[in-house]
């Protein structure tokens, strides 16, 4: 296949890359870079089935050629990215979607949305099942992201209903792993650079807010086997090993063998407003149509993401 993978000089459109080009495909990598870099992708230069096009994807696109399947990973991610790009939050949700899903029907592609768990916003049931329609604060900071993920969701579905586009959509659930950035404001590099410099341990709240965390591979496995299954409904994929911040803080701590103190902070900004109190995906979907489940545990995971990190803190 030759494959166009949108972000993919971020966190997860990297290791997509990679995974496509290890299974013998021709992988086009666009990316404005707003958070995304060259350095994840930098092993790649040289691989004469890769090519990477800085390119806005909010902006229409061109592509020359075949295009087998598109697969739409760019967007800012992180609570911190998308309070400060709210805008292009927005528009790569919308316009991006629409640019991305529209090139895909003219190169007769098969198309893959990255959606995400924030679609079911501060949930009020736990675990969440795809069946679930969210609880979703349309005006309050995080509805940048989840909102323009909604919309995405609804144009895919439209494109799909209307124009009988091939389509997946995947409900990506926090996930951590080497290519996150250092300084992106989330819980995982948050706590292992502080941890690993020996500064305190910063746990939001009370700490007993939960998420449940996946190793980048497992979600990379997950989305190559949706990309090639008949589902055309989403499909949340995710480890449903939940666990309060707190809990993952200790943890992070124990694994980095570090002394820094646990605290709690109150951020005056509006970082924490409408912060989920509990996620945890509901996976019998995928097990069952994908025959898919997390492999790697929070200690394996751990340790490959503190190396990684290691390595970059001076
Ligand atoms: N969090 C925290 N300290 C930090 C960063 C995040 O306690 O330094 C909390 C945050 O309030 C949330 C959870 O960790 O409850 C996960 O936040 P993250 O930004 O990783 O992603 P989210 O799951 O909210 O998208």
């Amino acid at each position: 296949m030759r494959v166009l993978i949108t972000g993919g000089a971020g966190f997860l459109g990297s290791h997509l890359c990679d995974r496509f080009l290890a299974e013998g495909h021709t992988v086009i990598a666009m990316d404005n870079l707003i958070t995304g870099s060259t350095d994840n992708i930098s092993h790649l230069l040289g691989n004469e089935r890769f090519t990477f096009v800085k390119h806005n994807v909010s902006n229409y696109i061109y592509v020359d050629g075949a295009v087998d399947a598109v697969l739409h990973f760019a967007s800012p991610a992180s609570p911190n990215d998308y309070l400060e790009h709210p805008i292009p939050t927005l528009k790569v949700g919308s316009l991006g979607t629409l640019n991305t899903i529209g090139l895909a029907k003219a190169k007769g592609a098969r198309y893959l949305l990255a959606s995400t768990s924030e679609v079911y916003g501060d949930p009020l049931v736990n675990p969440q099942p795809e069946t679930y329609w969210g609880n979703v604060n349309p005006i309050g900071p995080r509805g940048v992201y989840d909102e323009a993920k909604r919309f995405a969701e609804a144009m895919t579905m439209a494109y799909r209903r209307y124009h009988g586009l091939e389509t997946r959509i995947v409900r990506i659930f926090n996930t951590y792993g080497p290519r996150m950035r250092l300084h992106d404001g989330r819980a995982v590099p948050n706590f292992i650079y502080q941890a690993l410099t020996g500064q305190p341990i910063t746990v939001y709240g009370d700490g007993s807010q939960t998420r449940s965390f996946q190793y980048v591979s497992d979600l990379v496995e997950g989305i190559y086997r949706l990309l090639l299954s008949d589902i055309d409904s989403p499909v949340n994929i995710g480890n449903p090993t939940e666990m309060s911040i707190l809990a993952f803080a200790e943890a992070v701590r124990e694994a980095t063998g570090s002394s820094s103190e646990v605290v709690f902070v109150q951020p005056a900004d509006e970082r924490v407003q409408d912060d989920p109190k509990v996620r945890r995906p509901d996976i019998r979907k995928a097990q069952a149509l994908l025959q898919w489940q997390p492999q790697v545990g929070l200690k394996q995971g751990l340790a490959e993401t503190i190396a990684y990190f290691r390595s970059r803190v001076v």
